[in-house]
């Protein structure tokens, strides 16, 4: 079902634009438009009986309407609602607008929250729909009416109608859950569903029509991602082999014992090196638990078979300080190292990159230097992309195709559920991190107000005596002049003078890269004791002597990020401080996150709660996982859906593989028709792209 939009019986050019921002482009879009909510317009509340707090549908008539412009661009309508039980007032702010729309003998529909003015009941700006004389149509009122998510310009009984008509003369649909499926699942065909979802009978039917998308959803992700991964073994790669005598050697270089997760995470990884197919593993661990180490690992062995290994993390900072630990734990294996990343010049690059085309690096460092088309490898073996959420996952895939199907980790300090983290990047093997190295201190988290400044003052002082080294983080650079937040350059002033008797620094991404480094390094080497900073500082900076954190409007901060940042000092066995300086006015969600961050440290706990504060569409935001986007579904609520969505879904691919069997034709043609995912032909068109 492809048909465009725009040549839909009513639609047109305009119109179908509209639909277009909505993301509506064919009639498959048109039909998986689920309303956002219903009224019940089988029996509409009289005024009379309307009562503050409540959430009421009323079926009423313009009495009298007025339009007052208070100041420039400012204008209340407001509106005497009647029906033959009597009259309510309703207003609309800053839409004059309404006032050419909205007419005395108006028959309108409003919808919305009943509160008390002056003494007076009144509803404020709630959603209207005018109702024609000749609208006798029955999709509008007298039945449970479905609302949708709408734009200026398309009102919801267009919405209604197009997709009323469409729905019922729609030859044939495509039905993507077969047909034991839905008899096992009790689930109507899809024409049904769709009825029902968007023109329900009752409450109940819609809420059972509104399951089965829940399901088909999280199944058709679940195949596709089982496809991915059947199709993943399929493949030629790589099989290093792995010597024990190796691997003692890597530990002799390393000044600690590794944990016993550690040693589970480098099983799992090396026995994937070891096949003949490609590696796809993420490896998910709390912010500390010692990921780089098993990355260098993995990067030692590649090298060690006489391929080339690529380390690549979000920032230079990051990157330049992966390069340096690299440097001084291979020493003396002969490995040739090198470090790519954007402020090298022109000539440096160039060189880095001839020395990599020709093979005369075993392992480079980088950032996103790494993935310009300039950069190719003469055998690239294995890829490990360090903060991977950090990239897009078209950045995160062009490391790799550097290489013919070389072995792939991705490592995330955002750890999620077990259970979420397979579906979500089912066609990535896991490896989790659960412990921390040995003697890690528990931070203690402070929330303290502004009046408490001058006492942590003195405690930083002590703290300082001691050796220690403390990062103040703020939410922006410079002052600005729209809001009263400290930024980082104004506080850097104000703590270089408080704290005259020790070395002050400052880091943020304006700052330009040498003298970042300069600043880093003093850091690094205790000169400096004091670092503001921004944000910028959340990923990966490993600094074991700086134990106290100062976060300033720790309001401005998600929680996972604050979680990050808290991270940085949890790096020694020295106990961490971690001080939240909140700010007056705080919302009820801010203080929320700051009393979790305070009680909980677990980052798997913090992401879950995290996942439950933003939903999945914002958490998930800028590191999606690939896969057609989740529409309708909360993870986290309909996790037990997932979780039987993925064993249907497995048994299905493992059975059927190119889902070549009648029962399954109709999964296939639902996923070529919507995803064009052409599993054989993938590869070939790649190779010739
Ligand atoms: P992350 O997982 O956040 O990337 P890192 O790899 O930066 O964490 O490790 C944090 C610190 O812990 C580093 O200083 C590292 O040397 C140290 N470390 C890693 N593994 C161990 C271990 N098994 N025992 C002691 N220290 C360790
Ligand atoms: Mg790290």
């Amino acid at each position: 079902m492809t048909d465009d939009i725009r040549y839909l019986k009513g639609v047109g050019p305009r119109k179908g634009e509209l639909l277009n921002r909505l993301g509506i482009y064919c009639l498959d879009d048109l039909f998986y438009y689920f309303p956002l909510r219903y009224e019940d317009r089988t029996n509409f509340k009289l005024i009379k009986d309307l009562k503050e707090g409540e959430i009421v549908c009323v079926q009423t008539r313009i009495a009298a309407r007025k339009l007052r412009r208070i100041l420039y661009r400012k204008s209340i309508y407001e509106v005497a609602l009647e029906d033959e039980s009597g009259i309510v007032r309703a207003v609309w702010f800053n839409q004059p607008y309404l006032n050419d729309y909205l007419e005395v003998g108006d028959q309108v529909i409003v919808y919305g929250k009943v509160s008390l003015y002056k003494g007076k009941l009144q509803l404020n700006a709630p959603q209207y729909e005018k109702v024609d004389e000749d609208d006798s149509d029955t999709l509008h009122v007298g039945r449970i009416a479905p609302i949708y998510r709408s734009t200026q310009g398309l009102h919801q009984k267009f919405l209604r109608r197009i997709i009323y008509q469409s729905l019922s003369g729609a030859q044939k649909l495509n039905e993507p859950l077969p047909f034991h499926i839905r008899k096992e699942k009790d689930f109507p065909n899809i024409r049904q569903s769709l009825l029902h979802i968007h023109f329900p009978q009752t409450f109940e039917e819609a809420e059972r029509a509104r399951e089965r998308f829940i399901f088909e959803e999280l199944f058709i992700s679940q195949v596709l991602v089982y496809l991915r991964k059947a199709k993943h073994r399929t493949q030629q790669g790589i099989a290093f082999s792995v010597s024990d005598e190796f691997i003692v050697k890597l530990k002799k270089r390393i000044s600690f014992t590794l944990t016993a997760s550690q040693e589970k995470v480098l099983g799992e990884i090396f026995s994937d090196m070891g096949k003949t197919y490609p590696m796809h593993r993420l490896l998910q661990g709390d912010v500390g638990c010692g990921k780089t180490v098993v990355a260098l690992f993995s990067l030692a062995v590649c090298a060690e078979s006489g391929y080339q290994a690529a380390f690549m993390a979000p920032t230079e900072v990051l990157a330049r300080q992966h390069h340096v630990v690299l440097v001084d734990m291979f020493k003396g294996l002969g490995f040739k190292i090198d470090l790519l990343v954007g402020s090298l010049t022109q000539e440096e690059k160039a060189k880095v990159q001839s020395k990599l085309k020709k093979g005369k690096i075993d392992i480079v460092v980088g950032t996103h230097a790494l993935l310009q088309k300039e950069v190719q490898f003469k055998k690239l073996g294995l890829a490990v992309i360090d903060e991977q959420h950090k990239f897009g996952v078209a950045q995160r895939a062009l490391l790799p195709q550097k290489g013919d199907n070389p072995d792939c980790l991705v490592m995330s300090a955002t750890p999620i559920p077990r259970s979420l983290a397979l579906s979500l990047y089912g066609d990535l093997d896991l490896s989790v991190i659960n412990e921390l190295p040995p003697g890690r201190k528990y931070p203690q988290t402070l929330v303290v107000g502004e009046g408490k400044r001058r006492w942590l003052y003195n405690f930083l002082s002590e703290k300082l005596a001691e050796g220690r080294q403390v990062y103040f983080v703020y939410p922006v650079i410079e002052e600005n002049l729209e809001s009263d937040l400290r930024s980082a350059e104004e506080m850097y002033e104000r703590l270089k003078k408080r704290f005259s008797e020790v070395g002050v620094g400052i880091f943020h991404s304006r700052i330009p890269q040498k003298e970042k480094e300069d600043v880093v390094k003093k850091f690094r080497s205790n000169k400096v004791h004091i670092l503001v900073c921004t944000t910028v500082i959340e990923v990966g900076l490993n600094i074991e002597n700086a134990t106290v954190m100062v976060v300033e409007h720790p309001e401005r901060f998600g929680l996972s990020q604050l979680h990050q940042l808290r991270g940085r000092i949890r790096r020694s066995t020295h106990k961490p401080h971690f001080v939240l300086v909140g700010g007056k006015s705080m919302s009820g969600e801010a203080k929320k996150r700051l009393e979790i961050i305070s009680k909980v440290s677990d980052g798997f706990r913090i992401s879950e709660e995290d996942l439950k504060l933003r939903g999945p569409g914002d958490f998930f935001g800028h590191f999606q996982h690939g896969f057609p986007s989740l529409k309708i579904v909360n993870p986290i609520e309909d996790l037990k859906m997932l979780k039987e969505a993925r064993v249907v879904a497995y048994g299905i691919v493992k059975s059927d593989p190119q889902l070549a069997k009648a029962a399954h034709r109709s999964i296939r043609e639902y996923i070529d028709s919507t995803y064009q995912v052409q599993l054989t032909h993938e590869d070939s068109q790649r190779g010739s792209a």
